[in-house]
């Protein structure tokens, strides 16, 4: 029986792993170098480095099942701790995903749609990428890249030097710029006997390269059936156990894939509050060896994500915040940073009608209404 979960990573996913698990019994213990990591209030915190032999051992004596938080953990600590207890989702899948040319370069093998790309590691490297895919154009570092860090979009022949001046000491990936018309996210558990649930298909908007909302349900079954047809392509050449999340682009009625996180995401904490069993709880089952849940919408959800510093009103609920219905605050309990991932809030409601006014409401109170032009995408995911 599964008693002990650890987790390699103490932040937000972790402690929302943690949040799910608690009910169902669960002990955790996080292995994280950060002193203040959020997730350790939930359970113990080994300080400790990812390459710290002795504390992976520690973490892979004591726990009965061991799943991580963040895709860049080194493949061998992942493997290290795997000669000592199970490790899900598999270490071959963060394997496949910390680089992008080889996380693209899996996708296109399995026949996932990607835009063009190719590898860079020098100037007549990125020349003959430009030469060939065109511009515009998005250069990235292959790995350590997230939230938009580590790429620059090419535009002009001018724009080359740049780019290559701000990343040029990395090795690179050039891929097509795609002009889409949305993003959105397939989310997805599979179970240790290959049994697979997806949520809903989610539309999401980013703002400088970082997730700003997400609502679902926002597409039809058929747009659904495709990304679920992408997803499952990739959780069975992985041979997959725990949560999955593909981020595509909507292009021309077409799906793209653009990445795939080998981890419970930020797309899909909407499923906390508006699915009958949330990522977390679903991730936790899965790697347990427990049946999985549904996955279906209770409620109609939007999410937005609290960037720099929780609202006082949230912290401190004011009339103006406790007057709209659906609302459901998370507070990470992370020191306050600009631009840090501190919380986000989901709104719920029963009606398209109702989600929409209660999250120009709340758009209003946070002040990032125009920002978001929510209008624009509450009325382009039908919701
Ligand atoms: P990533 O780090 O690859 O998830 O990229 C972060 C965000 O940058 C994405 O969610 C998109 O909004 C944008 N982006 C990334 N790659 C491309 C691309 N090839 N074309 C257009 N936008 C992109």
């Amino acid at each position: 029986m599964i008693k002990t979960v650890g987790v390699l990573g103490a932040g937000q996913l972790a402690r929302m792993l943690a949040q799910a698990g608690r009910p169902m019994g669960l002990d955790f213990i996080f292995l994280d170098p950060a002193e203040d990591a959020c997730a350790a209030e939930f359970g113990e915190h080994i300080c400790a480095g990812w390459d710290d032999e002795a504390a992976l051992a520690e973490l892979g004596r004591r726990a009965d099942v061991v799943t991580f938080d963040f895709e860049n953990v080194p493949e061998a600590s992942a493997s290290l701790i795997e000669s000592l207890c199970p490790v899900y989702p598999p270490p071959r899948a963060l394997y496949a995903s910390q680089d992008r040319l080889r996380e693209k370069t899996l996708m296109q093998q399995l026949g996932i749609p990607v835009a063009p790309f190719y590898p860079v590691s020098s100037r007549p490297d990125l020349l003959d990428a430009v030469a060939k895919i065109g511009l515009p154009c998005v250069l990235k570092t292959r790995r350590f890249g997230y939230d938009g860090k580590g790429q620059a979009v090419l535009r002009f022949q001018e724009d080359m030097e740049r780019a290559w001046q701000q990343l040029g000491g990395s090795e690179l990936i050039c891929e097509g710029y795609v002009s889409f018309q949305a993003e959105c996210s397939i989310i997805a558990a599979r179970d240790r006997r290959g049994r697979t649930v997806f949520w809903p298909l989610t539309r999401n908007l980013h703002r400088g390269g970082i997730l700003a909302i997400s609502t679902a349900p926002a597409f039809d079954t058929a747009m659904q059936t495709r990304a679920e047809a992408m997803l499952l392509g990739l959780l069975e050449h992985l041979d997959y156990t725990g949560v999955m999340a593909l981020e595509l682009f909507l292009v021309d009625g077409r799906l793209l894939a653009n990445e795939f996180a080998p981890r419970v995401h930020n797309s899909g904490h909407w499923s906390i509050d508006g699915a009958r069993t949330s990522q977390f709880e679903n991730h936790l089952r899965a790697i347990c060896g427990m049946p999985l849940g549904e996955t279906e919408n209770t409620h109609r959800a939007l999410m937005f994500n609290l960037l720099g510093a929780m609202p006082a009103f949230a912290v401190q609920p004011s009339a103006d915040s406790a007057d709209i219905p659906g609302v459901h605050w998370h507070d990470y309990h992370k020191t306050p940073r600009e631009g840090r991932k501190i919380g986000h809030v989901t709104l719920t409601a029963s009606s398209d009608a109702a989600l929409r006014a209660r999250a120009t409401q709340l758009a209003a109170i946070l002040g990032v209404a125009a920002e978001l032009n929510l209008e624009a995408i509450l009325a382009e995911s039908g919701a």
